[in-house]
């Protein structure tokens, strides 16, 4: 028979942290707590397996389940004490679900499950503690009828404000047993109103239902949410945990808190976390009282007149930092831990990786590897390629002038400008219209998880540093500044009032997540400093590092960005940018409009000092490095003159009338120009433009050469080729002109000629093409629109519908589409090899900026990965990454 249930506590459990796919991360994690023999409150888990029968035998639970459960119960109530169910000799549990990746779309935990009216009178006898008896069976009667019986909290929360109100209290500490019970007495009116139905009394049956409600809440709609935007399979199921309950709400010498073994927003190496005194379970992140701090160092840094958990309860602090540091130690990683405290005893209720800021996993990287915890490689292995953006964000100027209106705490670093909207489908429809927004709410929850998304950043009125804003903002990247407490949020009116002034939704405001403060307007912004730890790492990746990173650039402020970030020469130069400019654009259209060879030779003389000059400053600031530039390659039209105006200027500059000038705008119309006439098709037609270029580019790289006495080797790129043919014809007009300008310089240098594969005939005739090509950049942009045939501009919204339906995963445009676009991709490259063996080839569409996607071209074997400048510090490290992977670390 399957075992469909793994016990834990009492200095030993079933499981491990090995078995993380069968007992989720929470469970496989609680297990090896117990195995290491640290305070931990018995419990089970039922495993992922029983997830995926659920869900195949229509949610239906598997037969056997029941008795194993009940086995499970007996014996953990043996190590606690207890005996499930029974008044006389009471265990409580906590019922928590938990997949291999932490979800927050999950069902919430439910806590203090077993009580009712009968248990709970026992529950006050045993504790000796009325007050708390009452509160612990309210909470559950709170969480249960949320999560299980779907009565939502906010009909509790309603209640138990107006009984406030009438006692005259402002905290939820402040009520009495007998107020508790009149609250109790109220809820249960409302729940039987609600659903026709008294609260449930039998231990039992609150027990699967709460089982039942986590397996159910795996096909949630926030959890659907979370694994699309995570990549989350759905295939993998969750965990329940069900664990005797300890107590952090009996009383002052109990509390709950979380802690993290390093700061995750600075990296430093020292405890850091937040605890409440007479408090369970979520309080602590729910923001409902302000937390206190976890050490002294943190609380005087804080500012902060509530003692620390260091100077109120030093045993348990004791053992908490020993924990913390053999937790941390065992897993050779920063922890996150939550903990309880019951009447002075620690207890520990989870450890995980913790999530971290960019800049502090750099930090705990780069301090671990010098400690000696962890090796350089496995640094390098530790930070997530994508998540190098958020230090690539924008921070205020320490010189601009700050209109402050507000402060919280930091609580995600980075700063944003954006409108203030206050719900989060406002955020999403502003995003869709290209519009920054933050997000402004009194506390976000996992239904806002597509407005954070969508916002620059956010700010919130209540709740501290694990606050659920900030835990999933520095998750996502996104500056956020929660608990700021001095602002109010008015849904109804739709303002946001600071230090007396009105601020409406639409207004514009910035945010400093590395401060807390919140500022009037926009703010000038500074660009990153990328030194110390990010250097190192970097150093490390690129130790690491097979495949070249180039960067796709044509501005001469492009270039010298891509160098600071490190990239290693240019791999695509589109030149039909540099035509758009003042003057230039009008000579260019003279060029297109000629309707003779002389004419557009007239226009394009024009255009050669202008585009030597451009390749000239390029080539010095890569000195020494490959430069690839692409000859002219969008369709014409896109440079045609439109208006009126515009027209008339190109006529009186061709001296044309413009009717006749308007007629050959006619004829130059195509119906589906991206396959049109472009790419090489334009230089067979007009082979003077590709000689024009050529000549600039050959011209700029001999005076580049002496200039910086390190010359560049361009590397002339001729795009959209499917015919050999078409290349021979185009490279025999380049390699001509490259001989003129030889013996017009009297010396000699070096260049490649090359082509662009981004068509399939392109990649099936690899093999003949690399005959005249030496070598092949693979333009996996036009390629995956052609493989498709998709236009990637009309894509968006099928696409998407695509992967709601389950269609395909990722977005081909975003990541590389492995089993179509790179088998043709892998299948050119093995071609290209066979006749030239030492071709090169590289990529440059988007995907070389995408991790998923270097990580294919490394398993091609490509010699080098170009994307946008700032992306080049994620391809630096994604290829280490892929390079350590490849060859096993
Ligand atoms: P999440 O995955 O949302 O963090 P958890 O299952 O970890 O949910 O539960 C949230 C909190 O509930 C824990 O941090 C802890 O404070 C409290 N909790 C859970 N189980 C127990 C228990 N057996 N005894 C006491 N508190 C518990
Ligand atoms: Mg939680
Ligand atoms: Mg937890």
């Amino acid at each position: 028979m399957t075992k469909w249930v793994y016990g834990f506590g009492g200095g030993s459990a079933d499981g491990s942290a090995s078995d993380r796919e069968l007992l989720g991360g929470k469970g496989a994690n609680l297990a090896e707590m117990c195995n290491l023999g640290l305070p931990v409150p018995p419990g089970f888990t039922i495993t992922t397996e029983v997830c995926t029968a659920y869900y195949a035998n229509g949610r239906t639970l598997p037969d056997g389940l029941n008795g194993q459960v009940d086995a499970a119960l007996a014996a953990m109530g043996e190590i606690a004490g207890g005996r499930f169910g029974d008044p006389q000799k009471l265990m409580l549990v906590s019922v928590r679900s938990g997949s291999r990746a932490s979800m927050p779309g999950m069902m919430d935990t439910v806590l203090n499950l077993g009580l009712n009216d009968e248990t709970v009178a026992a529950l006050a006898a045993a504790s000796g503690d009325e007050r708390f008896a009452y509160d612990s069976y309210r909470r559950f009667i709170q969480m249960y009828s949320d999560v299980v019986l779907g009565v939502d909290h906010e009909n509790f929360e309603e209640i138990l404000e107006d009984a406030k109100a009438e006692y005259g209290f402002e905290q939820d500490t402040d009520l009495s047993a007998a107020q508790w019970q009149d609250v109790i007495g109220r809820y249960n009116a409302k729940i039987e109103q609600e659903l026709g139905a008294p609260f449930p009394q039998d231990a039992r049956e609150q027990l699967w239902g709460a089982i039942n409600a986590v397996f159910a809440s795996w096909m949630n709609p926030r959890a659907i949410t979370y694994r699309r935007l995570h990549d989350i399979p759905e295939s993998w199921g969750t965990a329940v945990n069900v664990q005797a309950m300890v107590f952090g709400n009996m009383g002052d010498s109990s509390a709950t808190g979380v802690a993290f073994t390093r700061n995750p927003s600075t990296g430093e190496n020292a405890l850091y976390g937040e605890f409440l005194v007479n408090a369970q379970g979520e309080d602590v992140v729910a923001g409902i009282r302000t937390p206190q701090n976890i050490t002294e160092e943190a609380r005087v840094a804080a500012g902060s007149d509530k003692p620390s958990l260091q100077k109120l309860m030093p045993d348990a602090f004791k053992t908490l930092t020993e924990i913390a540091g053999r937790l941390e130690a065992h897993y050779r990683d920063m922890q996150d831990l939550e903990f309880t405290i019951e009447r002075g005893k620690l207890w520990m209720l989870q450890t995980r990786s913790g999530k971290r800021t960019a800049k502090s996993a750099l930090r705990i990287a780069a301090e671990m590897s010098g400690e000696g915890l962890i090796t350089n490689r496995e640094a390098v292995l530790r930070i997530e390629p994508a998540s190098l953006d958020q230090l690539l964000h924008p921070t205020i100027d320490p010189n601009a002038r700050r209109d402050i209106i507000g402060s919280g705490l930091p609580a995600s670093p980075g700063a944003a400008t954006g409108e203030i909207v206050f719900t989060s489908d406002e955020a999403e429809e502003a995003k869709a219209q290209n519009r920054d927004v933050i997000l402004v709410r009194v506390e976000t929850s996992p239904e806002d998880i597509h407005g954070m998304h969508a916002a620059q950043g956010i700010l919130t009125t209540r709740g501290g540093m694990t606050s659920h804003a900030a835990v999933v903002a520095r998750g996502m990247g996104k500056p956020c500044v929660s608990g700021a407490g001095g602002l109010r949020v008015d849904y109804r009116t739709g303002t946001l009032l600071a230090m007396g002034v009105t601020l409406r939704k639409g207004d514009i405001i910035t945010i400093d997540g590395g401060t807390g403060q919140v500022l009037k307007g926009a703010v000038p912004m500074l660009q990153p400093e990328l030194s110390g730890d990010f250097a190192s790492i970097m150093g490390w990746a690129d130790e690491a590092r097979r495949m070249k990173v180039r960067a796709n650039a044509e501005t001469p402020a492009d270039a010298r960005m891509a160098r600071s970030f490190g990239a290693e020469g240019i791999g695509l130069c589109r030149t039909e940018h540099m035509f758009f400019d003042g003057e230039r654009i009008v000579a260019m259209r003279e060029m297109i409009l000629a309707d003779t060879e002389a004419g557009r030779r007239s226009a394009l003389a024009k255009l050669l000092p202008m585009q030597r000059s451009d390749f000239l400053e390029l080539f010095e600031i890569m000195a020494g490095l490959p430069v690839t530039i692409r000859l002219l390659d969008p369709p014409l039209h896109e440079f045609l003159p439109h208006s009126d105006e515009e027209i008339a200027e190109v006529a009186a500059a061709m001296d044309v009338s413009a009717e006749k000038l308007r007629q050959r705008t006619e004829t130059l119309h195509e119906f589906n120009p991206m396959l049109g006439h472009r790419g090489c098709r334009l230089a067979v037609s007009y082979p003077e433009i590709a000689e024009m270029q050529a000549r600039a580019i050959f011209e700029a790289a001999a005076e580049a050469g002496k200039r910086t006495g390190s010359p560049v080797v361009p590397e002339v790129m001729v795009p959209l080729v499917g015919l050999k043919e078409e290349l021979d014809y185009v490279k025999k007009r380049i390699d001509d002109v490259a001989e003129t300008v030889m013996k017009e310089a009297g010396s000699r240098f070096d260049y490649l000629v090359g082509t662009m594969i981004e068509l399939p005939r392109a990649a099936l005739r690899a093999g003949l093409i690399a005959e005249a090509a030496e070598f092949f950049s693979f333009g996996t942009n036009d390629l995956t629109q052609t493989t498709y045939g998709i236009s990637r501009d009309d894509a968006s919204s099928f696409l998407e519908t695509y992967r709601q339906k389950g269609l395909i995963e990722k977005d081909p445009f975003v990541s590389i589409d492995v089993d179509g676009v790179g088998e043709l991709v892998r299948m050119a490259a093995e071609k290209g090899r066979g006749t030239r063996p030492d071709i090169k080839l590289g990529i440059c569409g988007e995907h070389g900026g995408d991790p998923a996607s270097v990580e294919f071209c490394e398993s091609v074997g490509l010699d080098y990965v170009s994307c946008s400048p700032f992306r080049v510090p994620i391809a630096r490290l994604a290829a280490a990454q892929a390079a350590a992977r490849a060859e096993g670390i």
